[in-house]
């Protein structure tokens, strides 16, 4: 096999790993759960690591709920973690349109599900429930364009809102026309409007049974009527990596990305200039990694994040 990604990180050099970064960014699915359960020893290697001084981030790709609803799946599952910790791409998304003064008397339409908009009557976390909204930018789309139809009678017209001046496009299970040709026209008729991108994962993992179709198909559709490429705001792409180093002051040769799919979580920490450690609890195998097909090489691999757990001293 390739000598990058022959055996699983030795015991030598998990200790030099863990001593030599001072912050962990950890991939959510695959890592630290997978679909609702813990993986295995993941409170223990959480505490073991926040013993040590380490900083802690999870960052998922998975853009269907707030940060507060990722925070009460943490809390959930019995993991102590803060508001502070948790970036999502449906935060990722409202963040971007932020950081570029995206004017306030314009609005956003939106291919995607709750977590975008963040509008939900019951979060314990209020400032982190509210994406779009808590960083005061007008939407509409998302859920309630859910049971749309559109009427295709003779010289029908589909009206769509002038100010709309940017589409973001994220994981939606309600996906329909009406909602592909809305976002269509306001990227069409303006050709200033901004196209954004959750993520592009081409499948994801809804059940363990099979792959299903992931947020790349819904993109992938405003994608093929636009003739527009988005802006990617989740991983690989380095939107996430810069806004986490930016707000914390973090070097980048200073963080130890752990994920468990190559071209998201490896090549996110690969092009960001980060430490890599691939954990085979989620959707990579051993094989995969080391197939002569595979182009993209971890620092280092091993089966499960609890597998740090013998660096305790
Ligand atoms: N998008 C969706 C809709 C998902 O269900 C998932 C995983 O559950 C992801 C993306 C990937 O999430 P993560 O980046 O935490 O692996
Ligand atoms: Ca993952």
């Amino acid at each position: 096999c390739n000598p990058a990604v022959c055996a699983p990180i030795a015991e030598d050099d998990k200790r030099a790993l863990v001593d030599a970064v001072e912050t962990f960014i950890f991939d959510c699915d695959g890592v630290i759960w997978k679909g609702d359960s813990l993986i295995e020893g993941v409170p223990e290697t959480i505490a073991m690591l926040r013993d040590m001084g380490k900083r802690l981030i999870f960052v998922t790709n998975n853009s269907t709920k707030s940060r507060a609803g990722y925070l009460k799946k943490f809390l959930d599952l019995g993991l102590e973690i803060t508001a502070d910790e948790v970036f999502s791409s449906s935060f990722a998304a409202a963040a971007y349109l932020d950081s570029i003064d995206f004017p306030r008397d314009k609005k956003v339409y939106v291919v995607g599900e709750t977590g975008i908009l963040g509008a939900s009557s019951s979060s314990h976390w209020p400032p982190y429930d509210r994406e779009l909204d808590g960083v005061g930018i007008q939407h509409l789309g998302g859920e309630s364009d859910g049971d749309k139809k559109v009427t295709l009678a003779s010289g029908q017209l589909m009206e769509h809102d002038p100010d709309v001046a940017a589409v973001i496009v994220g994981f939606d299970r309600n996906v329909n026309y009406y909602k592909i040709q809305y976002a269509t026209l306001c990227i069409r008729e303006n050709p200033g409007c901004k196209f954004i991108a959750t993520n592009m994962d081409a499948v994801t993992h809804l059940t363990d049974a099979q792959e299903w179709a992931g947020n790349g198909s819904m993109v992938g559709a405003i994608k093929g009527s636009t003739k527009r490429e988005p802006f990617v705001v989740g991983k690989p792409a380095p939107f996430m990596l810069d806004y986490i180093a930016n707000k914390f002051g973090i070097k980048k040769n200073q963080i130890c990305m752990v994920g468990d799919r190559l071209d998201t979580d490896i090549m996110f920490g690969i092009d960001g200039g980060l430490r890599t450690l691939l954990v085979l609890s989620g959707v990579t195998s051993e094989t995969e990694l080391q197939s002569e097909s595979n182009s993209i090489h971890p620092d280092h691999y091993t089966s499960k994040l609890a597998d740090l757990l013998t660096v305790k001293k």
